[in-house]
């Protein structure tokens, strides 16, 4: 293993596993935050719950369609109209729901898609997390982290072969692979040098991180390499369940640690924060209400809300049944209720399914709203490399297994054939387009057309570059529509995107605005 280069000197170390365990939650940058009480208030939600639950008419048109207006007008909803929204049964204003939901999703982020694979650097971990298949008591797991010769023959893979632009690197909590060599993996990937089989230059231009909760210094090194969003998934927000799956005494096991870790985020100037509950670990309902008050709590603190929402279900995993007894497992219709609800109820956010999810279930999450999907994906600790385009699995390094198997070119020409363009936008964050501003220039449609254009050139990249004839021919009236809505409705912008677009043709690559 080669050594991970220390650019960070006033990083803590720490000697050991338990050194670690003990000592790497900073007190003072979680208190402060909490001052006025915990901003998840269990018993309030429960009473918002309860009230809503015996509502004289739960089904009134006329409160559901207030609501819904301000939802058309991109407002995150008050906590107590997403309860409203959860208690709807007549079918047709569920349908009502799911209408509005899509309607926002194209005001927002039109037909677009964007693309992106998991990466996952290290299944080396302190914490015991009840229905992990990295947790440290499953002794059945091969325990590693990738070299950074290893993180670059999964990269070659990824962004030369499958043509992929953005990542989520996930990582297990453990000192070997902290902050340190998170920058590390990140710095590497960034500056690889690869070619498509055409010979265009391409690569890994967006990673977006999925860590454990880190001090505001660490955050600060990630956002010198240039780190994407930062997410964090909350599991359970329930603090009972949460301190029943999270052993005491463990890094994890700390409830005020991980719902402050977008503060300290924020703090350190990492403004793009995705947030996630594990479904199936506690009642949907609840994990949906403090969810919004989560997101209220960074909106009214930062001005900033979340980039993004996942929506992680619990799956089989080695060395552990909760995912088979658990009694909060939700079924297919409930999870796209859920996905219909937060489309609703922060309307601005990106929202993200991934392969764990069937391929059914995925196709129908499209219509409620999502924004960003992966395709082609390999969770198993070098697995792209290992097994190339294949999608095999091996449950004895990976965290759990997938459902959804399709390849991106199968993905890409299956949302073409729905009408949908796939981006592999990266711009954002490389133009400063971050955080508040990025969520202003949701709010007004303004990045819409940022993103619109960047799909359209993005899109030319990666069907010149990787597309079989077969793939083109279906896309390639999906990106001709959209240039000519650019030539149509952005007319001022036209003349530099076709410009672009030539280009792009003629084989430069990386153009965008
Ligand atoms: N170790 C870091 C942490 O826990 O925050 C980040 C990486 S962890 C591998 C990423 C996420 O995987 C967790 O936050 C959890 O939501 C999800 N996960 C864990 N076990 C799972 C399972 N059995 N099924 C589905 N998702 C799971
Ligand atoms: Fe470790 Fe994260 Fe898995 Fe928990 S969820 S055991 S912290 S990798």
């Amino acid at each position: 293993m080669e050594a991970v280069t220390t650019k960070a000197p006033h990083l803590r170390k720490f000697s050991s596993a338990s050194d670690y365990t003990r000592n790497f939650i900073i007190r003072d940058e979680v208190d402060p935050y909490l001052r006025s009480g915990h901003f998840i208030d269990e018993a309030l939600i429960n009473e918002q719950l309860a009230r809503a639950a015996a509502a004289h008419n739960p089904d009134d048109p006329v409160r559901l369609r207030e609501i819904l207006a301000k939802s058309k007008k991109i407002e995150t909803l008050l906590p107590e109209e997403v309860a409203v929204l959860m208690h709807i049964t007549d079918p047709q204003l569920l349908a009502e729901m799911a209408e509005t939901a899509l309607a926002i999703k194209k005001a927002v982020y039109d037909n677009r898609v964007v693309m992106f694979a998991p990466l996952y650097l290290s299944n080396l971990c302190v914490n015991n997390c009840e229905y992990c298949g990295f947790k440290s008591s499953n002794t059945g797991q091969r325990r590693r982290m990738l070299s950074m010769s290893e993180v670059e023959e999964e990269i070659k893979i990824l962004a030369g072969k499958i043509g992929h632009k953005r990542l989520i690197a996930v990582y297990g909590e453990h000192p070997t692979t902290s902050t340190e060599y998170i920058a590390e993996t990140i710095r590497t990937t960034y500056k690889m040098d690869i070619k498509a089989p055409n010979g265009a230059p391409v690569g890994i231009r967006r990673i977006n991180v999925n860590a454990a909760p880190l001090p505001i210094d660490d955050l600060r090194v990630l956002k010198e390499v240039g780190i994407g969003t930062f997410q964090v998934f909350q599991e359970t927000y329930h603090r009972p369940t949460y301190e029943k799956l999270h052993p005491h005494g463990t890094v994890k096991g700390d409830y005020n640690w991980r719902t402050t870790a977008f503060h300290r985020a924020m703090e350190a100037g990492v403004d793009d924060v995705g947030m996630g509950v594990l479904f199936g670990l506690y009642d949907w309902k609840f994990e949906m209400m403090a969810s919004i008050y989560h997101a209220r709590e960074l909106e009214d603190k930062f001005k900033v809300g979340p980039h993004t929402i996942s929506f992680p279900r619990l799956e089989p995993a080695s060395g552990t049944d909760l995912p088979s007894k658990s009694p909060y497992l939700i079924d297919d219709d409930t999870f796209l209720r859920i996905v219909m609800i937060t489309r609703l109820s922060v309307p601005y956010t990106g929202m993200i399914v991934t392969c764990r999810e069937s391929p059914e279930s995925r196709n129908t999450c499209i219509k409620y709203g999502i924004t960003q999907m992966d395709a082609g994906s390999n969770i198993a600790l070098g697995g792209y490399s290992e097994y190339a385009r294949k999608s095999n699995q091996d449950e004895d390094r990976q965290q759990f297994m997938l459902s959804d198997t399709r390849s991106l070119e199968e993905m890409i020409a299956y949302l073409a054939d729905q009408g949908i363009i796939t981006s592999f936008c990266t711009a954002g964050y490389r133009c400063g387009r971050t955080g508040g501003c990025i969520m202003d220039a949701l709010k007004t449609g303004k990045e819409g057309k940022f993103c619109k254009i960047n799909a359209v050139l993005t899109f030319r990249e990666w069907l010149d570059d990787f597309a079989s004839n077969e793939t083109k021919q279906i896309c390639e009236p999906v990106l001709q529509k959209e240039l000519e809505g650019i030539r149509a409705n952005l007319p001022k912008f036209y003349p530099t995107v076709k410009e672009h677009y030539d280009r792009i043709c003629a084989g430069e690559r990386d153009l965008f605005f």
